[in-house]
């Protein structure tokens, strides 16, 4: 099955998200930003989960990243982006 993932806006804040399945089909809603190798283990510290964004020819492939990812391959190491999970404050922007 393809894990195909959409880019839109969130209803809410109107912030850009890229959704979709993630390696383990269940549900991600990504946000755009990429992170840094320091962000993301702040992000991973608070419990915040992150995910490899790959471009896969027609659409963009979510994977959650574990503790191994993490630590063995941060953003930078290859020219992987990695993107938090869009926790939304409710704000419109
Ligand atoms: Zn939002």
């Amino acid at each position: 099955m393809a894990r195909k993932t959409y880019t839109g806006r969130c209803p809410t804040c109107h912030q850009r998200t890229i959704r979709g399945p993630d390696q383990h089909g269940q549900p991600a809603n990504v946000e755009t930003l990429e992170l840094t190798p320091a962000q993301e283990l702040q992000h991973h510290q608070d419990g915040w989960p992150t995910y490899t964004a790959t471009w896969a020819g027609t659409h963009i492939e979510l994977d959650l990243r574990d503790e191994h990812d993490i630590t063995y391959d941060p953003p930078g190491h290859r020219p992987i982006r990695v993107n938090r999970e869009h926790r939304c404050d409710g704000r419109t922007r």
